[in-house]
């Protein structure tokens, strides 16, 4: 099933992102954590393309075990980075040997120590770019693009990255995903921004249930995530107590994700990073 028809036939579409892991015995685990996750039916499964397009195959082979395995819907994430555009028709068409229907279809960021990305030769500068591509050569695929309620980093102002936002709607993106954020408030107002600009597929909210203080501001620090000061405080005020700050981010990410379900979002898309109780929890103490 691809995008289109998930979010059509959902009214509320529950999905989780997982990773490639680097061994067999991350590999293992995450298929644990992904077995107790399916048992929130989720429409669907993604699973994310290494920086610089570093787990190119373990991505697709992670992804096909998905399928397999859980018979559910998956997309596999892609970028531009470092291929050309010949060698990412091959990787799609690869993909959908392999039963994968769906792409989350990205830019990707610059190199480590670099403030610009540069497009390989032959390859795509920007991710409607490669929207337009993938519509155009492979129809039969779902595809969903990134959002940035906070704005994308490199993004001179909200209204240019909205703009560019809708060239890959435009281009032909089914669905928004957005970039991970912890004040609904930065959420909402985008919503409204992407409904005045005439945005009209599916929006959703992307959102990592932290566990620790040292993890999320890792997190939020290369993504530019702010930090509401309450969340912030009540995790330092747990001190180096690791169950404390897992229940702090717990409870954080079940607020979130109440009042967005309370305000009719199409779906949430959980950033499990391949674990499975943050996301348990949450899905448990909320009300769908
Ligand atoms: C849901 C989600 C999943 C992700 N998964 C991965 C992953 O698996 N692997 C990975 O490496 N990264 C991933 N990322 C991170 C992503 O690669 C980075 O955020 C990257 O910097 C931007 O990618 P993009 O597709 O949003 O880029 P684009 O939409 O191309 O935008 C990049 C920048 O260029 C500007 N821009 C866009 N189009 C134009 C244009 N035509 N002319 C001028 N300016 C333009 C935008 O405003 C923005 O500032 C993910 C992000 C999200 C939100």
């Amino acid at each position: 099933m691809r995008l289109p028809e998930i979010y059509a036939a959902n009214p509320f579409a529950l999905s989780f992102e997982l990773f490639p892991p680097k061994t067999d015995k991350g590999a293992d685990a995450l298929f644990r954590h992904a077995e107790r996750l399916v048992e929130f039916k989720p429409s669907y499964l993604t699973c994310t393309y290494g920086a610089g397009g570093s787990t190119q195959d373990s991505t697709l082979n992670i992804a096909a075990r998905l399928r397999r395995q859980f018979g559910l819907p998956v997309a596999t994430h892609l970028t531009c980075v470092g291929r050309t555009a010949d060698q990412i028709r091959d990787y799609l068409r690869r993909a959908i040997d392999a039963d994968v229907q769906n792409v989350v279809a990205l830019r990707g960021d610059p190199p480590k120590g670099e403030s610009k990305f540069t497009a390989t030769e032959g390859g795509f500068a920007y991710a409607n770019e490669l929207v337009a591509m993938i519509r155009s050569d492979f129809p039969e695929m779902g595809v969903a693009v990134g959002g940035y309620p906070e704005v994308h980093q490199e993004a001179p102002s909200a209204e240019v990255d909205l703009d560019n936002l809708k060239r890959k709607v435009d281009a032909g993106a089914h669905a928004i995903i957005t970039q991970l954020f912890y004040d609904n408030e930065d959420f909402f107002r985008f919503r409204d921004q992407c409904e005045s600009a005439g945005v009209k597929v599916p929006l959703i909210p992307g959102l990592l249930p932290v566990t620790n203080v040292s993890q999320i501001k890792k997190i939020a620090s290369l993504c530019g995530a702010r930090l509401p000061e309450r969340f912030l405080a009540d995790l330092e005020s747990c001190g180096g107590d690791a169950d404390r700050q897992f229940e702090v981010g717990v409870r954080q990410a079940t607020d979130q994700t109440q009042q967005l379900v309370d305000a009719g979002v199409p779906g949430i898309h959980y950033y499990v990073l391949n674990k499975s109780e943050a996301a348990v929890r949450v899905l448990t103490d909320v009300r769908l």
